[in-house]
């Protein structure tokens, strides 16, 4: 073990004191290549007073200042793309070209953020009553918690900071304990970007540093991406604590096939989909609906392609899917495909047991297709989160369509047609905050924003976008009478204001 990942915290690095550690490994090797602090309370509350500290005059810096050392970040993370990109891989272990589209994706926030300036920019009605102006401004919320999933170590922590720090608040990221290293290099590059100390800092650890900040008084909002049952407690925890919160949570998503759609080009989808970043991806199509005739051929073409996909260590050039981020979690998505048989299903391709030369130790897991899923199959009723695809038959559109909306989740879902209409229909009547028209993974733009309904969301406001905006702001009207100097004052009237 050669290095240990520290907090972040008032601008430098700081080891943990707790003397509570965690392993991050390498998924390639299986090694154990790094350990993670876990903070303690006492940590928490440094980072959490660092936050508060800096927010008294950053909360109050011009647009001009933060935006410039937004621009200055975006040129040095477009500078660091492949370092950034390559620790992903190290820690989550996904391969070198999909690290590089989670740092691309993640950079498109960093530009929306870099525009702020217009983003925030309020709204005045003159003359609304006498002499009476009305000003509706956006001002920050104070201390901003971040708690981020393994999945995606540096987009979904820039999901939440660039916005969040332009419109004037400071920033406490807790990383997932897996892969911890993005979060710290994301600080060093923010640092010498010229952010001022405690506007971003990084609280490594697990539940217990969740916990801390859930229930600190000094944190106003809370940002929580992860699974269902997390999300769902971060949103009870910390409203009861007085906080603002959005929690996204976990996701099963749905890809509907009609029979008139390009088979070759929904079976590209369905794969790419379905098994990129080994199916560790919230929005990875979980579920393929296959409506009417068409779904024995379906199968066979998602099949024939899903053969042909090379697993092996994403820093490998030739690698097109990693391995799964623990053992453990391999040996969980595994257990779907073993007991699939017995819930009904036809096992089509079965990925237990892959093995990779030379990295015998690695957490793999070979593509699993699984065909004539009942809706009560275990693969169907959980987020697997791996490289499962479980195939469903529908005969007809309105079946397909009901078998999709009874889904407890609602982050993502496609429909693949060359029908118009049908498409024009699926769009408002599916269940799901994003959706997909011949798009198998329709993550919105940074100026869009991203968010699910039902079971994969907990709160109001979806992140980045307009809708990321107006979670890190709170609004004020501000009222205004500047009576002309000519005027006799209006005297007292004890009515309630009228605007006349
Ligand atoms: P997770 O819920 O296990 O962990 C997320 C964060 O919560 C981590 O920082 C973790 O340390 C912390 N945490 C874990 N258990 C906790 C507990 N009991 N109490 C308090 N904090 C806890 O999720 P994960 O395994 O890191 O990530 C995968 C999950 O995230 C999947 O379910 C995936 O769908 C979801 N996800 C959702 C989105 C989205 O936008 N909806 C995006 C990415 C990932």
């Amino acid at each position: 073990m050669t290095k240990t990942v520290p907090h972040w915290i008032g601008g430098k690095p700081v080891e943990g004191t707790s003397d509570r550690w965690g392993p991050v490994t390498d998924p390639a090797t299986g090694e154990v290549v790094t350990r993670v602090a876990f903070a303690s309370a006492d940590e928490v509350d440094a980072a959490v007073t660092a936050a508060r500290d800096a927010y008294a005059t950053w909360g109050v810096s011009s647009l001009a200042q933060r935006t410039a050392v937004l621009f200055r970040f975006r040129a040095l993370l477009d500078a660091h793309r492949d370092e950034i990109a390559a620790l992903i891989t190290a820690e989550h272990g996904k391969v070198h070209s999909d690290a590089l589209g989670e740092v691309a994706r993640g950079l498109e926030i960093v530009e929306l953020a870099c525009g702020i300036t217009t983003q925030l920019k309020g709204e005045l009605s003159t003359q609304v009553s006498n002499r009476v102006d009305v000003a509706s401004i956006r001002q920050p919320v104070g201390v901003v918690a971040g708690i981020t999933p393994f999945n995606f170590p540096a987009m979904v922590p820039m999901w939440m900071f660039p916005l969040a720090i332009a419109c004037g608040n400071t920033f406490v990221l807790k990383p997932s304990e897996k892969d911890p290293s993005p979060s710290v290099r994301l600080a060093e590059l923010l640092a010498e970007a010229g952010l001022p100390d405690g506007v971003f800092n990084v609280v490594q650890g697990d539940r217990d540093a969740v916990e801390g900040l859930l229930a600190h008084p000094g944190v106003d909002a809370v940002s929580f991406v992860g699974s269902t049952p997390v999300a769902r407690y971060v949103h009870t925890t910390a409203t009861a604590h007085g906080k603002r919160v959005q929690a996204l949570g976990g996701a099963k998503n749905h890809m509907l096939v009609l029979p008139d759609a390009d088979l070759d080009a929904a079976a590209d989808a369905a794969v790419s989909a379905a098994y990129g970043s080994a199916g560790e991806r919230c929005m990875a199509v979980s579920a393929v609906v296959a409506v009417g005739a068409t779904g024995d051929a379906l199968v066979e073409k998602i099949r024939e392609r899903a053969e042909k996909i090379k697993v092996g260590p994403g820093a490998d050039p030739a690698s097109e899917m990693g391995p799964l981020i623990t053992a453990e979690h391999r040996d969980r998505v595994a257990s779907y495909v073993t007991g699939a048989a017995e819930d009904g299903c036809e096992v089509v391709l079965d990925g237990i047991g892959l093995t990779v030369e030379g990295y015998e130790n690695g957490h793999w897991m070979g593509l699993s297709l699984l065909d004539k899923v009942p809706t009560t199959a275990r693969a169907y009723r959980d987020e697997i989160f791996g490289p499962v695809l479980c195939v469903l038959r529908a005969e007809t559109y309105e079946e397909g369509v009901a078998l999709v909306n009874a889904s407890p989740y609602g982050n993502g879902s496609a429909i693949f047609t060359r029908d118009g209409g049908a498409a024009r229909r699926f769009q408002l009547e599916v269940e799901a905050g994003m959706v997909g028209v011949n798009v198998p993974i329709p993550v919105p733009v940074g100026y869009h924003s991203f968010g699910g309904w039902k079971d994969s969301l907990f709160g109001d406001h979806h992140v980045y976008g307009t809708d990321g905006i107006r979670f890190y702001t709170r609004g004020k009207v501000v009222t205004t009478r500047w009576p002309d100097p000519s005027e006799t004052p209006v005297g007292i009237d004890l009515g309630f204001p009228r605007n006349h």
